[in-house]
């Protein structure tokens, strides 16, 4: 015999909801996308897509998220990519700061330094590093796609597929490809220190 039970959202609580807003503002500030919003808060994804347009002046992007986990195993990609992942790890192990709120606190110290390399002499303006990414970067990580590698020279923690063998690790920094070219590999070291 079938059961039959009533499903009823439960009551929203207002000092809930009015920390998920602001909690949403700051992610829209830093570049996210709606679906890392949806993902984040319990908010509807028509308040969201207001919100967004609010505090952004235009509608959100549409369409799918980058979803290659090969993106950050790239070059530069991986050395942004490790820098704010340490910065993320540091912040949720040692300081109050949890889950959104240090993925929000690392993106923007990771901004800092990046904006810091920036100064001495790289082309773009755009962060290497978007917040969609970063958010996307946790997710792998609980996910067990990518692990931290140890680079056997700098000791530095570094981006790597998981289960990918670590021993002999040596990370992007160290051995830059040759298309990196030494200056900028050196400016995004300076960066990264
Ligand atoms: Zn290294």
């Amino acid at each position: 015999m079938a059961v039959k039970t009533e499903v009823r959202a439960p009551a929203k609580s207002v000092t809930r909801e009015a920390e998920e807003i602001l909690l949403a503002t700051e992610m829209i500030k830093l570049g996210a996308r709606l679906q890392v919003l949806q993902a984040e808060t319990t908010l509807s994804y028509d308040r969201l897509a207001r919100l967004y347009r609010e505090v952004k002046g235009c509608s959100p992007p549409k369409g799918m998220l980058p979803y290659s986990v090969d993106w950050f195993m790239t070059w530069l990609p991986n050395i942004h990519s490790s820098m704010f992942y340490s910065i993320y790890r540091y912040l949720d192990c040692y300081t109050p700061a949890k889950k959104s709120y240090a993925l929000i606190e690392a993106y923007r110290l990771y901004l800092e330094q990046a904006d810091a390399g920036r100064q001495n002499g790289s082309e773009t303006d755009e962060p290497v590093l978007s917040f969609t990414r970063a958010w996307m970067l946790l997710r792998f990580y609980e996910s067990g796609m990518v692990q931290l590698s140890n680079c056997v020279r700098c000791k530095g923690g570094f981006v790597a597929h998981a289960h990918d063998p670590d021993h002999d690790f040596v990370c992007a920094i160290c051995r830059p490809p040759p298309r990196a070219g030494k200056t900028r590999a050196r400016h995004v070291l300076g960066a990264a220190i």
